[in-house]
């Protein structure tokens, strides 16, 4: 058998049709020669790396690399590494004078702000200068981290795209003149591409499941076309035509897989057909994927929660109903002692995510946004009126630390065109000291009951 890019006889070489850096888990030896598949590895796998790699972070993928991050200032002095924590890669100084003395404070990660100030000790020392005193203290900060990721189509994504409709096709043994030339398009790095449609922004086409995080393929004729949808990570969605004129046999081939723990699936999407016709007509050839990604890591979330939430909500049950049994409470204190444990339990399931994301366009978003728990100012108070039953709820942190939730309070986070945009907290106050927790790991937490 020929390689389907090029003349080559196969040899074995095993490619997966959705990047095994994606976690990918269709491949086959029958498709590629082991030079094709070299020369795409080191000319597209980076591609689909640096696109993907902010979500690979974010989903504790083992293959992705740490990103720069900057505070609220701008400043891109930090690293948010593979295992979530964030360091400060540079150390900043300030300095301050007090009565002909200098204050000076150097902050950063550990080992590099001890050996600047070190230094510093050094150089003062020479000049004639004396160290009066000093102290090293080691706190956590807590400033806002956001990450400046861009999710945008790109040419190079265009071509990516088709080599995975290609190599499907080969896979399935498609192999009419249409998906041959597209093959040889792709073999020459050509990344002109006017057979692809971005879809799906607003979940039209397909509807995700809530915590739903996966890859999905679907390859069919129509009214003489050939069609592929494409789907990565549910953030990118898109049709591509493979053929304009095939006059052969109906078929459907699909292929479905949990992204994470690449179990594949059989019960296939439901497609709405009747919105497909005008994605080709829609004409959307470049498209933005910031609010898909948003989603994503929101459903991530309902996908980590719900598992914990599930079993200790099952052992809240089981326990509160044997007392209803034992005659210890009754059914109305069943009920109103349900809420308060869960409500309770979920206040220490903080989700630590100290990262923002800069991507959606707040000033014109009428919900508070998830990711960022964000808002504009106009609408804090219709929030706080809308969420008063949240006021005064016991919760637990901080190793069994009861706390009751005060208020909420917002902070100025930006302007976006004269809008004043606010971050928003739940103030815990235990009547000694106070806590701010950010609107989305609390509420989240509760899951709006
Ligand atoms: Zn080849």
């Amino acid at each position: 058998m020929k390689c389907f890019f090029c003349t080559n006889d196969l040899d074995n070489s095993d490619e997966h049709i959705i990047l095994n850096s994606l976690n990918g888990k269709l491949h086959s030896k029958e498709i590629i020669c082991s030079e094709c598949n070299n020369f795409f590895g080191a000319k597209l796998d980076s591609v689909a790396k640096d696109f993907f790699n902010p979500i690979l972070l974010l989903l504790d993928f083992k293959n992705a690399s740490g990103i720069i991050a900057e505070n609220m200032q701008g400043e891109k002095d930090f690293l948010l590494r593979k295992d979530k924590s964030i360091i400060q890669t540079k150390p900043k100084i300030i300095k301050r004078k007090i009565d002909g003395k200098t204050l000076v404070s150097i902050s950063g990660d550990p080992k590099n702000t001890v050996k600047l100030f070190d230094k510093y000790v050094e150089r003062l020392e020479k000049n004639g200068g004396k160290k009066l005193a000093s102290r090293l203290e080691e706190k956590t900060d807590n400033q806002p981290i956001r990450i400046k990721a861009e999710f945008k189509t790109s040419p190079r994504i265009d071509l990516l795209l088709n080599k995975i409709a290609t190599e499907y096709c080969a896979y399935n043994k498609i192999l009419t003149k249409g998906a041959e030339e597209l093959a040889l398009k792709v073999r020459n790095l050509d990344d002109n591409f006017q057979n692809l449609f971005y879809c799906n922004p607003k979940e039209n086409f397909r509807e995700f499941k809530s915590g739903e995080i996966s890859h999905y393929i679907k390859l069919w004729p129509n009214e003489e076309r050939i069609y592929i949808y494409i789907e990565l990570f549910n953030v990118i969605g898109s049709i591509i035509i493979i053929d304009n004129d095939y006059k052969g046999e109906d078929f459907c081939f699909q292929y479905y897989q949990d992204a994470i723990t690449g179990e594949k699936f059989n019960d296939y999407p439901d497609l709405d057909n009747e919105h497909f016709q005008s994605i080709i007509e829609l004409d959307l050839k470049t498209a933005d994927f910031a609010d898909m990604t948003n989603k994503l890591f929101k459903r991530n979330q309902d996908r980590n929660f719900s598992k914990l939430f599930d079993d200790v909500l099952a052992e809240i049950r089981q326990r509160l109903e044997k007392e209803v049994l034992d005659g210890k409470i009754t059914d109305a204190e069943f009920n109103e002692k349900m809420i308060d444990e869960s409500t309770s339990f979920i206040a220490q399931y903080q989700i630590e995510n100290p990262y923002m994301w800069e991507d959606l366009d707040d000033a014109n978003n009428d919900e508070i946004n998830y990711i960022h728990s964000n808002l504009r100012e106009n609408q804090f108070e219709e929030f706080c009126k809308k969420n008063s039953k949240l006021i005064g709820k016991k919760v637990r942190i901080d190793n069994d630390k009861i706390y009751i939730t005060e208020k909420f309070e917002k902070v100025p986070v930006t302007e976006e065109n004269g809008i004043q945009i606010i971050k928003v907290s739940v103030v815990l106050y235990n009547g000694i000291e106070r806590k701010r927790i950010p609107y989305r790991e609390f509420f989240e937490g509760i899951g709006n009951k």
